[in-house]
């Protein structure tokens, strides 16, 4: 039976290599994320062209509770249900806490953290009904500890390690896991941007950034690559990690054993 896996944000960084290595599985793909028409055209042929399944793309809004139900209906209505569901979809903001924007913390934590309530309970109806499902949320070393200036992030990492938690004990029995990955820094085109800017604006050399402000305080002083996470969420939706539930897998070069 082809599978299908729902990965949300998977229009870049983690989630498109997510998506790539599932669709080397032959899954169906349901991709989702923001981007330029052209560059969602890409996606879609480069991971179209990695499967025997089909791939289909949904714009939902991480931040709207209709978009996200109607991008989990699709999953039902083109492919039967949802088999494995990727809950990647995350943004950033950085402020201290006395000024931090009322409607960035509503953004992070409806992105961050409600949209997996939304998606999880639209899928794990479907998964019953099959006695399978795996359900992947990438969660972040800020899921275990905290780091100055980023509230919502944190607060939002640390509800989904309890969301995930809560989930795998509701459908222990049913053939479904939840697990949370945390990784640490992983290179993705938005950090290896920031790594030129960073240099000119602190005066100091790109390697200086990497080593002396990114990976500070990953003690590999390496970045995880997407593959390497790609790599993880296959495992964890593999039977081989069937009684792997309940938990998370750090990912981080060593940051949380500090
Ligand atoms: P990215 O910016 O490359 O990708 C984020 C994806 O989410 C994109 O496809 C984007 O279009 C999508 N997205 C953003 N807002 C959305 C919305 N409202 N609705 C639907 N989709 C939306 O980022 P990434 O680094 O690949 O991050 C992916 C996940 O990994 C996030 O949850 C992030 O918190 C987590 N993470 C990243 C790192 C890192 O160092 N890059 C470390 C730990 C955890």
């Amino acid at each position: 039976m082809t599978k299908t896996a729902v990965i949300t944000g998977s229009t870049s960084g983690i989630g498109l290599a997510i998506a790539k290595a599932f669709a080397k599985t032959g899954a169906n793909i349901l991709l989702n994320g923001f981007g330029k028409p052209e560059e969602i055209q890409a996606v879609t042929d480069a991971v179209a062209g990695l499967t025997s399944g089909t791939v289909l793309y949904h714009p939902a809004d991480m931040t709207k509770p209709e978009e996200i139900a109607d991008l989990m209906a699709t999953a039902v209505s083109r492919f039967g249900g949802t088999d494995i569901l990727v809950n990647n979809a995350g943004v950033q903001f950085v402020e201290k806490i006395e000024d931090f924007p009322v409607e960035q913390w509503d953004r992070i934590i409806a992105i961050n953290l409600s949209s997996s309530f939304h998606t999880i309970r639209a899928a794990v109806p479907a998964m019953k009904q099959k006695g399978w499902g795996r359900i992947v949320n990438i969660a972040s070393a800020h899921g275990l500890v905290a780091s100055p200036f980023k509230s919502a992030y944190v607060a939002a990492k640390h509800g989904v390690m309890g969301l995930t938690k809560t989930v795998a004990l509701e459908v222990a029995e049913n053939g479904i896991t939840a697990n949370s990955i945390c990784p640490g820094y992983v290179l993705t085109p938005l950090v290896e941007k920031q790594i030129p800017d960073q240099a000119r604006t602190r005066g100091i050399t790109e390697e200086q950034v990497v080593n002396e402000v990114m990976l500070k305080g990953q003690p590999t002083k390496k970045f995880i690559t997407v593959e390497q996470v790609a790599s993880l969420a296959l495992y964890l939706a593999s039977d081989d990690a069937a009684q792997i539930t309940g938990t998370h897998v750090s990912m981080d070069g060593g940051w949380t054993a500090q």
